[in-house]
């Protein structure tokens, strides 16, 4: 097993997180009916089959006239019918006429603006009835030009964009009913651990329930990924590369949680190098998730994370939301934001540090953050109750209570 000693230099979270993307990038397109495509990614840019509107609308409750015949005191119109959203009225408008029409609806052949029914007095709500305007309009009023929104052929939507709700919306009004989009990605998950029983069980003495398979597992969902659970490997040498080759599916990354430090009972470097594949890099400048590995096995990149929950977590957050968001065709954009920090803090060492915070907002909405007291990177409690990372670089001078922090919100449901 190669060792690496605290003398070393520790690769820079940049560097670590630069080189795990290289070579990282989306193969297959499927087409994804609409109502699944939520989270997934473009593979190409988006036409519109239509063009929104599709013909001249109202946008309010009046009538339809011709401008020219609102002109002079107190002009009087005769109705001759009714568009509404729906039901357009087939008729052309003549001069003196006008059509009685709703939010929506087509605007009759040459009519050219809508008066508002507020601003007009109607002898009653049936054909031939008289139409006094008070407020006389100009050309164009109340109506919404075709293609006002969209004129078909447009590009409304770009390759290589994370689809939202509001992106499938517009893909729906412009005609479209599926959307080709970069195949998701197969993640496989592996716990290492002797001492690992599965969520469910009764941990025996010696114990634990092992709870990182769970969390990579939700995470991998929620970034557009699809986890394939590799089990348990217990630790013995040779024991994560059976289970890796046992995967029932191809995978594009493989996740491992443990094994990934220097101990006797640590495996997943000298598999690594038994696999004959090329060890990336092994220990990082980063606080928790010091012993992060990355490698290839077999051609798939394998990313071994520290076993202690929270450091699983935070390397997650920091190194697999990026890999999978590359691997599913886009680029992962971190949300960071500046907060006023509640507390002092000590010089930081060379390690970049993450550390569990809860953030608030003030009577005033500024941002105001609080490191938890504890930072114990087994600590699934405070982790649980945090919503927030504070990022402090290496070296970082001590901090003032009121000093402004870099602070990376958690994913509310991660
Ligand atoms: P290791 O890197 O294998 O030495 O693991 C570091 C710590 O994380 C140990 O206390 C392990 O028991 C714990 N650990 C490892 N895997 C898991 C897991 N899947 N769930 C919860 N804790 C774990
Ligand atoms: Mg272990």
């Amino acid at each position: 097993m190669p060792s690496n000693g605290a003398k070393q230099p520790l690769l820079p979270v940049d560097d670590a997180l630069e080189r795990i993307l290289k070579g990282l990038a989306p193969s297959q397109v499927d087409e994804s009916p609409l109502a699944a495509a939520v989270g997934r990614t473009l593979s190409r840019d988006i036409q519109s089959d239509l063009s929104l509107p599709p013909a001249p609308v109202s946008s309010m409750d009046g009538y339809a006239v011709r401008a020219e015949d609102c002109t002079g005191e107190k002009p009087q119109l005769t109705r001759v019918g009714e568009s509404a959203a729906g039901h357009p009225w087939q008729g052309r408008l003549g001069a003196g006429e006008a059509v009685r029409i709703f939010t929506g609806a087509f605007i009759p052949a040459n009519s050219d603006a809508v008066v508002l029914q507020e601003d007009v007095d109607a002898s009653s709500e049936s054909e031939g009835a008289r139409i006094t305007i008070h407020e006389p309009p100009h050309s164009g009023q109340f109506i919404r030009p075709a293609g006002l929104d969209v004129s078909a052929g447009d590009t409304i939507l770009r390759k290589n964009s994370l689809l939202s709700a509001r992106a499938i919306s517009l893909a729906a009004s412009a005609g479209l009913a599926t959307l080709p989009v970069w195949r998701q990605p197969h993640i496989g998950i592996l716990s290492t651990g002797d001492e690992l029983v599965l969520p469910g069980e009764t941990p025996a003495p010696g114990q634990i329930v092992s709870s990182n398979a769970i969390y990579l597992a939700a995470f991998v969902q929620a970034s557009g990924g699809i986890p394939i659970d590799l089990g348990i490997a217990r630790d013995r040498a040779g024991a994560m590369l059976d289970h890796v080759r046992k995967a029932p599916v191809p995978l594009d990354m493989i996740v491992t949680s443990g094994g990934a430090s220097v101990g006797t009972h640590d495996h997943i470097v000298s598999d690594l190098q038994e696999a004959g594949s090329a060890l990336n890099f092994w220990k990082i400048a980063m606080r928790p998730g010091k012993p992060l590995i990355h490698g290839m096995i077999d051609g798939v990149p394998l990313l071994g994370l520290p076993g202690n929950p929270v450091s699983t977590a935070v390397c997650a957050t920091v190194f697999l939301g990026p890999a999978i968001a590359r691997l599913s065709g886009h680029d992962y954009v971190p949300h960071q934001i500046s907060a006023e920090i509640t507390c002092e803090l000590q010089p930081n060492d060379r390690r970049q540090d993450y550390l569990r915070a809860v953030l608030e907002y003030d009577v005033d909405g500024l941002p105001l953050v609080t490191p938890a007291r504890k930072q114990d990177s087994s600590m699934v409690s405070i982790f649980a109750n945090a919503n927030a990372l504070i990022i402090r670089p290496p070296f970082d001078p001590s901090i003032a209570a009121g000093d402004r922090v870099t602070v990376m919100p958690l994913a509310p449901l991660l």
